[in-house]
């Protein structure tokens, strides 16, 4: 019994140091990913359900394995954000965004009224103390308006310093970026931080959006959602809309704004313009 015992910890042992030198191997491989441009950027609509315009496309990290394809970033991003790499890898990804969004623009494939680029900011990233003057200096490089740059933010930004928070959107706010709150009612969600941070849209989660339909909680979590929304005098956009009984279950509840694959998934850059190039032809 006292062998067995001892063998269990050293396979827990061994089990601790496969984990720990797979973790190791991919943060290198990402450093490398990194040095040799293996990231991309997937573009996933945001439409309007009432004229089914795309108003805005959320722009998601892909990474081009050399061997094993595409990867999500399910996959790697808490690699990239407890290793540190993810603010090399946040603000490629952000100058990449803008460039994009610019060259829509510049070919006429969307206004700068109508349309607006959402980037995923991680609370490492919006950490930074000269996290303000790498968004300034990226907006002007590109020359995009600012105006069409949206950053989603995790209620996990917020939990640090909220002072900081709220200074670092207002001065981003007056250049003209907008805010959404990503995965809104999944984190450490207040009332009183949400009426305090200048965000201008909440992203309804996809875990509720899955199952509003038959769980009648979910489907009272996006009443309120909604009604929060309304009165604070923010948009609400919902995730994660894959089948029609839910985006008719949303838009009775004033949520009009969705994004999923009803319709499209995340689209590589070419395929995203050519949509765009078609919805405008109707
Ligand atoms: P997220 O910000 O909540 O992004 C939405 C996720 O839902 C995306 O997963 C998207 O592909 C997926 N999705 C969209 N529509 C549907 C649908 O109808 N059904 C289902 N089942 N899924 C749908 P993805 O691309 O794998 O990204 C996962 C997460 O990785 C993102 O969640 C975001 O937190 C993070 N992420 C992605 N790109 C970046 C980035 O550039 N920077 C940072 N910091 N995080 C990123
Ligand atoms: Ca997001
Ligand atoms: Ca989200
Ligand atoms: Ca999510």
């Amino acid at each position: 019994a006292k062998d067995s015992g001892r063998n269990a910890i050293q396979m827990f042992r061994r089990t601790m140091q496969d984990a720990a030198s797979e973790r190791l191997r991919l943060e290198n491989d990402l450093r490398l990913a990194l040095s040799r441009g293996e990231f991309e950027l997937n573009f996933q609509p945001q439409v309007d359900a009432r004229d089914s315009r795309v108003v805005g496309a959320e722009a998601l990290l892909r990474w081009q394995h050399p061997t094993l394809g595409p990867q999500s970033p399910g996959e790697f991003i808490q690699v990239l954000e407890e290793s540190g790499l993810i603010l090399e890898v946040g603000g490629w990804a952000l100058a990449e965004s803008c460039r994009a969004c610019k060259s829509l623009l510049g070919d006429g494939l969307v206004s700068a009224e109508q349309f607006s680029l959402c980037v995923n900011i991680s609370p490492r990233q919006f950490r930074q103390s000269d996290f303000v003057e790498r968004v300034t200096r990226t907006l002007s490089d590109s020359r995009l308006p600012a105006s069409m740059l949206k950053l989603e933010i995790t209620e996990g930004i917020v939990i640090q310093n909220l002072d900081d928070t709220i200074g670092k959107m207002r001065r981003l706010k007056k250049l003209g970026v907008s805010f959404a709150m990503d995965d809104f009612g999944t984190g450490y969600s207040s009332l009183t931080y949400l009426k305090r941070l200048p965000v201008d849209a909440l992203k309804i989660d996809q875990s509720f959006v899955r199952e509003a339909t038959h769980d009648s909680n979910d489907a009272e979590i996006i009443r309120a959602i909604v009604a929060i929304a309304r009165s604070l005098g923010l948009e609400t956009i919902a995730e994660g809309v894959e089948r029609s009984d839910q985006l008719v279950f949303l838009e009775q509840q004033g949520c009009h704004l969705y994004q999923g694959y009803l319709f499209s998934k995340p689209l590589p850059s070419a395929e995203f313009r050519t949509l765009l190039a078609n919805s405008r032809q109707r």
